[in-house]
Formats: structure tokens, C-alpha cells, sequence
């Protein structure tokens, strides 16, 4: 049975702990639910925003439309093998928990994402990566529910058109599919992945190093750098990564040759965003209750009462600066509303 409620807070939704409202918020915890919602009279034209954990999203203001708050939950083993197990996981399911769960199994792949906020549903929008891992290795499909057909789809990792925290569920698709559950192939002899620069260090020499271990070490560096948004409210990154032409990157490399570059397939090289916002001084700037992360540039935080206008404007500031003195457009990671 459905429950509508009005002029419902989202400050428990949201880890950037905007006090914003909503003005209609329903949560969905089956497929059923779905269908139901979309049968209703007017659907289509409401103005609506799927919500999971809200670790990704910052709220302007008031949201003017419905909210879905996604509360699907339910882990299923779809098929084992000698070497492999496909994971069924339903898209309310926390991320988190889910990385545990697989780590205790003595599943491996999802370790070097430990300790990434959110729910599963909204792992593949932007195929989530940390320490030299993507999602999208991971994933075998995607099941969603179409607002457009009113169909359940299934889309296979190839139709999700992953890319750098991106897929289509993020751009040409954006809006039009809510992510009930994800397929994930996990391994039973897992291949660690430790081309990671600390992770490489803190395992060098060492033989028999588990999925456990790694997971640890993950937790121990994000824990040493990032905020948690239970004690300063963030977003983690809150812009992209850069990726620029290689004659942008000559550039910047005459003025600043110690400038850190990662080339990708194609030619192009990736900047670390961070780095170019330190350059620019912003590293533990804070002006009233918004500021830049002493620790992490990339972080943009809340110190209380921040408004979402307030955080805008300094993230303006923040891309004005870095175009100014490097000439590179930074784009939100963020999902604004
Ligand atoms: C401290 C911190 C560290 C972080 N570190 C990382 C990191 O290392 N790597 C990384 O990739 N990200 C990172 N993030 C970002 C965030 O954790 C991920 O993007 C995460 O997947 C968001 O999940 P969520 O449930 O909070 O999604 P939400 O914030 O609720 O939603 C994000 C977007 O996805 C859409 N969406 C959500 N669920 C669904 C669904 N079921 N179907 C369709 N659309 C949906 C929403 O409409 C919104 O546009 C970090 C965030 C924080 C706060």
C-alpha cells in the first residue's frame, strides 16, 4: 500500500544534511509498488527524483515534486560455480553492507570498494570506482523499472554504456529508469587488484594477502582522508576528475610540471581535480558554514547550516579559479536538485 506523505524533511535523506523539503515522499519497497505509482493518474508529468542514500545529490532548495525513496530489499544467490558466484541484490540494500556481506562469504571484487556510501540501486548511475576499481567489472546486468512502458528491463553491462562516473542511467536515460536490483559475477578465487599507488606500497613483499586484508587497508586510507558525513556533511568528490586532450595537458605541464597525469585509452589524460583546487588555494578555505576540506580538496563540506545556494556559489568559484589559472572546465560529480 502506497503512503504519500507531504511536506516531508530530507535532512535525514541526504548526507550533505541540506534542510530542504519535499513536497510529496513515498517510499517504494517492491516492484509492485512501482506499478501501482505509475498507473496513477498524471504520473508521467509529475515532477519526481528517485532518492537512495542521498551520499550523491545536493538540494538547492525545496523539491518540488515527488520523492522515491528506494527501500527494495533482498540478497539472492542466482547460480554457483566452482569459481564464481552471480549475486542477485536488490537495490535498497546498503553498499556498504553488501561489500561485507561478500567479504565474509570469501566472495571476491567488491573489496577495493569498501566503506562507499549508499544503496545498490544507485551503485551503476555512475559506476562508483575507488583504488583502481570500477563497478562495471563487476556487474553482469542491471534490472529497472521503465516510468516510460511501465515494464520491468533488464539491461546487460554492455547496454549500461559505463564510463567514467557515468552511464546511461546518468545521461541519455536520466530519470527514466528506477534501478530495482543488480547481477553481480563475484569471484571464488579472487584476483586482487593492487595497482593502486598505497595499496601497492602497503602490500609489497607480503605473500597471502586476502580480500579482507585489502579491504581494511581500503578502509584505513579513506577513513585517514575523507570525512565522514556523520560528523562534517559531504558528498565525497564533489567534481569529476578532468579528463583533457594531451595538447591542454603540454600546457599546464610548462607552468607546472609536477602536475599529476593519468593517460586513458584513447590519448587523452586524466587530472586529479583535487590537485588543481589546492593549486588554487582553496585546500581548508571556509567561508561561513560552507568550506573546502582541509584534508581533501575535492570535498566540499557543510559546517552546520549551510544552504545549498551557498554551496553552489562557492563550487562557482571554485571552477571559475581552475579554469582561470589552467583553462580546465571542472563538472559536479554531484547530482544537483
Ligand atoms: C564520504 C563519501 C565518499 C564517497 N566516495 C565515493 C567513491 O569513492 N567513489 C564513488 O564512485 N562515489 C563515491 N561517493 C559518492 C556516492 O557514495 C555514490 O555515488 C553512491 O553510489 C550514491 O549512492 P546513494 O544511494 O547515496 O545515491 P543517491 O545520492 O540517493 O542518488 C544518486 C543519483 O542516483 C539516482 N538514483 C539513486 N538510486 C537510484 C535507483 N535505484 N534507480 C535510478 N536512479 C537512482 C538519484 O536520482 C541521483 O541522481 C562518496 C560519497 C561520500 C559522501
Amino acid at each position: 500500500m502506497l503512503d504519500i506523505k507531504n511536506g516531508v524533511s530530507l535532512l535525514p535523506y541526504n548526507t550533505l544534511k541540506m534542510n530542504v523539503k519535499a513536497n510529496e515522499f513515498v517510499e517504494i519497497s517492491s516492484v509492485e509498488d512501482l506499478r501501482h505509482l505509475s498507473s496513477q493518474k498524471g504520473f508521467p508529468e509529475r515532477k519526481k527524483l528517485i532518492l537512495s542514500a542521498g551520499s550523491n545529490v545536493l538540494f538547492s532548495g525545496d523539491f518540488d515534486g515527488l520523492i522515491m525513496h528506494n527501500e527494495i530489499f533482498g540478497i539472492s544467490v542466482v547460480s554457483e560455480e566452482s569459481d564464481q558466484v552471480i549475486l542477485k541484490v536488490n537495490g535498497g540494500e546498503s553498499w556498504t553492507d553488501l561489500v561485507e556481506y561478500t567479504i565474509g562469504q570469501g566472495w571476491g571484487g567488491l573489496e577495493n570498494l569498501t566503506l562507499i556510501p549508499g544503496k545498490v540501486g544507485a551503485a551503476p548511475i555512475q559506476n562508483i570506482g575507488a583504488y583502481g576499481v570500477e563497478v562495471k567489472d563487476l556487474i553482469v546486468s542491471v534490472e529497472a523499472f521503465d516510468f516510460t512502458t511501465g515494464k520491468q528491463v533488464v539491461f546487460s553491462a554492455d547496454q549500461c554504456q559505463f564510463g567514467y562516473r557515468s552511464s546511461i542511467f546518468k545521461t541519455t536515460a536520466a530519470g527514466r529508469y528506477f534501478i530495482t536490483a543488480v547481477v553481480f559475477r563475484l569471484s571464488k578465487f579472487p584476483l586482487l587488484n593492487l595497482t593502486y599507488g598505497p595499496l601497492k606500497q602497503a602490500f609489497e613483499g607480503k605473500i597471502s594477502v586476502t580480500i579482507r586484508d585489502v579491504s581494511a587497508e581500503v578502509a584505513r586510507i579513506r577513513r585517514s582522508k575523507l570525512p565522514d558525513p556523520d560528523e562534517i556533511p559531504n558528498v565525497g568528490s564533489f567534481f569529476k576528475n578532468p579528463v583533457v586532450d594531451a595538447s591542454l595537458a603540454d600546457k599546464i605541464r610548462e607552468g607546472f610540471p609536477q602536475v599529476p597525469v593519468y593517460p586513458q585509452v584513447g590519448g587523452q589524460l586524466k587530472l586529479a581535480a583535487g590537485w588543481l583546487i589546492e593549486q588554487c588555494g582553496w585546500k581548508g578555505y571556509r567561508i561561513g558554514e560552507v568550506g573546502v576540506h582541509e584534508k581533501q580538496a575535492l570535498v566540499l563540506v557543510n559546517y552546520g547550516q549551510a544552504t545549498g545556494a551557498e554551496i553552489l556559489d562557492l563550487a562557482t568559484k571554485i571552477q571559475d579559479s581552475v579554469f582561470d589559472r589552467f583553462g580546465v572546465i571542472l563538472e559536479p560529480e554531484v547530482n544537483i536538485y
